[in-house]
This record gives C-alpha cells, structure tokens and sequence, in this order.
C-alpha cells in the first residue's frame, strides 16, 4: 500500500519540484484544477506592473513600436512552438479558441473547395468541448450550400464516418471530460488517406502532453493560454496552420492585424504571407503581454520530463482513489492506458457537482463537468505527489462522512 512517506519521498526525489517556488499559489489549497485556469507565475505581477505602468503609463502609443507590442502575437507564438511540435513563425497568440477555431476551420474549408468542392462534411465527435460543435455549427449555417456537421459518439466510429464527402476531420487531441487522448498520428495519417484535411484543438494537450504537430503530419491546429500554459484569465489562444497550406486562402476574419502592410491603409484587403494573416484586430496587451510568463517556466524544462510526472502523478492518484474510496462506487472515465491518457483524471459519482463543491470548501480544487463528472487535473510544473495523497484522503472522508449532502453544496453556481 502506498503510504504519504512514499510520497513525500516521491516530491523529495522530484526534479521538477523547483519549478513550484515560479508558481504564486495559496497556502492552504491544493489546486487541481489547472486544466481548466493554470496558477500564476509569480514572475507576472511584476510584468503586469511593467505593462501598465512603464509600457501603458510611461510610453503610450509608443510602446507599439518601442515595447515590441505590435509583433507580440508572433513573437510569444514563436516561443510556444516548441511545445506543440511547429516551428518558429508559424504560431500566433490571438484571440480565442472558438475564433481561431472559426479562422482555421473555414480556411479548411476553402482549401478543399478549390480542390475538392464536393467535400463539404465537417466529421466531428459528440463529446467535443461544446463551442467547438458551436462554432463548427454557426460556420455552416453561414456557408449554407451544402455543409453539415457529422458527429460521431465514440473514436472508434471514427474510420466510418470519414469518406470522399469529407472536407475536414476536426477533433479535440485530449477529451475536457473523459481525459482520452487520440492517436494524432494514426488519426491524421486516416484523415489524409481518405482525402479529408486534420484540425486539432489543443486545448487541453498544450503544455500537458508532447505534440509533435509536424510529424504528425497535422494541418490545423488551435488550443487555449489559459490551461496548462498558465497565460491567465482568459488570455489570448494559439494558431498553428501547416506552412503547406498557410497562403493558400484567407481566413474570413480579414481584420487589418493580418494585411500585408497594416499601416499603407489600403481600401482592399492584401493577406500578410505566412501564420501572419490569421491575426484580426488589436489585441488586449495587458493579458497577452501575460502569457510570456507562463512560457518562460516551459524553457526551464521539457515536455518529456513534464509528461513524466504527469503520469506518475495521474496513475498515483487512480490508484489512491480505487484503494481509499472503494466502498464508493466511483467509476473511472479516465483511460488506463498512459498512451489514451491526458493530464487530467475523471471520476463519475452521482452526486459529483456536490462532492467537488464540497471538497472545494476544504481547499481542494477540482472541477465539475456534466453529467455526473469530477474532475482533476494535475499539473506537473506545480502538483506535488503529497498533495495527491492529501486531496484523495479529503475526498475519501467527504464520502465517507456524506459531507457532500449538506445543503449548501447543492446550491449551484453559474461556473462549475
Ligand atoms: C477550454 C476549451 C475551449 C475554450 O474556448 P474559448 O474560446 O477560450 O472559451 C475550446 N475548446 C476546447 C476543447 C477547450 O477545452
């Protein structure tokens, strides 16, 4: 049996443990909910102090040109590269998920209605994060003409349902709910057999597990700061477009951000070549300037080594819950299998939205996600093994003592 020394031993053999001291977290919570808000580095208050009172206060509208403000979507996407397998200059940080998602999918589409007009489906999967179906839903409503959206329940249906109708194959790598994780390899490598073009969301994988985009073989890609890459509140979200494909269309969103020469004032629009058009509008620079703090921390280490712990931490935490709760019938949604698995794990308990509120009043923060969902993320920059062990005892005594039927843990609030 796994006792808290072994886990103690565990945080003190742990070469990823400095890494914490970078993070400003609370004493008293153990936060696993970094898949959902990453915690902030401790090196972004000062930023956010430069940023408004030197770059905002001190130089204006200068800073566009002399704090590096106009370039910094490529200059933060150039170092994000790394992480998801592109390389320099092919990555902006902009907008949000669900726009670039709008951006990347209808530039798909364009590509396939120069080549391949009669593709116009959209293969999808039920479980996707729901803007995702959203935004896909909205692009063909808009284009009308014939484009629809095919959902399919589970991977596995995934061979069927792609054929010579197909535009584009456009899935989330890691599941929000479940935690599985898709082969991106072997899907893509289907995809392109059957003519289709590959958008991945990278929601959730992004900082949290290795992507190698390129050897993938990937097209489309797009995935949020906020997560794993602790950018902060609703900070701006990344784009990745295959330089194979990158000027052969533009993205809709046509803003002068993307033109070719922003500050000529031209009455038409003239694409930027390269990852450059898929920017729109002046983006906040408060959040953006942000997200390069939650990336400095990557350049200390690698995703092998955070992908390491990674499991250790999610198998450790599998295998606590399955020996301390037992008798609590907890089922897991979450793959065994570590080359299925995300960075974060489910568990179903019919009364989940309590037990997370519950838990939450006693400083261990995870999430809730419909239906019947609870969820814990783990994140190897900043989880330690003995947090683990310390946050399945509380849910162990919260089950065990029925703490979750108290009435002010059925109250719902309006983010779960
Ligand atoms: C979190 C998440 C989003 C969020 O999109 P926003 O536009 O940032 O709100 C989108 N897709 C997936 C798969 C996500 O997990």
């Amino acid at each position: 049996m796994t006792t808290r020394n072994h886990c103690l031993a565990l945080d003190a053999q742990d070469p990823l443990a400095p890494l914490r001291n970078q993070f400003a977290l609370p004493d008293g919570v153990i936060y696993l909910d970094g898949n959902s808000l990453g915690a902030r580095p401790v090196a972004a208050l000062q930023r956010a102090q430069q940023v408004i009172a030197e770059e905002w206060g001190n130089g204006l509208i200068r800073s566009w040109n002399t704090a590096g403000w106009r370039d910094l979507s490529q200059r933060l996407g150039d170092r994000l590269a790394r992480l998801i397998g592109a390389d320099a200059n092919e990555v902006v940080i902009t907008d949000t998920t669900s726009i670039n998602l709008f951006k990347v999918l209808s530039a798909a589409l364009r590509v396939q209605a120069l080549k391949a007009p009669q593709r116009r489906v959209i293969v999808s999967e039920s479980s996707n994060f729901p803007t995702d179906l959203y935004i896909a839903e909205g692009l063909t409503e808009m284009l009308q003409q014939g484009y629809s959206l095919r959902l399919v329940d589970s991977p596995e249906e995934l061979p069927r349902a792609i054929g010579e109708d197909t535009a584009v194959v456009m899935l989330t790598h890691v599941n929000y709910k479940t935690g599985y994780m898709h082969d991106m390899q072997a899907v893509t490598a289907l995809t392109h057999e059957c003519g289709a073009l590959s958008l991945w969301d990278l929601a959730h994988s992004a900082g949290a597990v290795p992507v190698d985009l390129k050897q993938a073989g990937a097209d489309y890609a797009i995935g949020c700061t906020y997560k794993y890459l602790n950018g902060g509140p609703g900070s701006q979200a990344f784009a990745w477009v295959s330089p194979a494909l990158c000027d052969l269309v533009k993205q809709p969103l046509s803003g002068w951000f993307g033109h070719a020469r922003q500050f000529d004032m031209e009455a038409q629009y003239r694409p930027s070549s390269g990852i450059a058009r898929y920017l729109c509008g002046t983006q906040p620079i408060t959040s953006l300037a942000m997200v390069e703090c939650g990336l400095e921390i990557f350049e200390q280490t690698d995703m092998a080594s955070l992908r390491r712990k990674s499991l250790a931490l999610t198998d450790l935490f599998i295998e606590l819950v399955e020996q301390r709760c037992a008798a609590h019938g907890l089922k897991l949604v979450t793959p065994r299998e570590h080359d299925k698995r995300g960075s974060h794990v489910s568990f179903e308990h019919p009364e989940g939205y309590a037990v997370i509120q519950a838990l939450i009043a006693r400083g261990v923060i995870g999430d809730y996600r419909e239906p019947r969902i609870m969820r814990f993320g783990f994140t190897p920059l900043y989880t330690r093994f003995s947090e683990v062990w310390d946050a399945v005892q509380t849910l162990g005594e919260i089950l065990d003592e029925k703490t979750w039927a108290q009435p002010q843990f059925q109250i719902r609030h309006s983010v779960t």
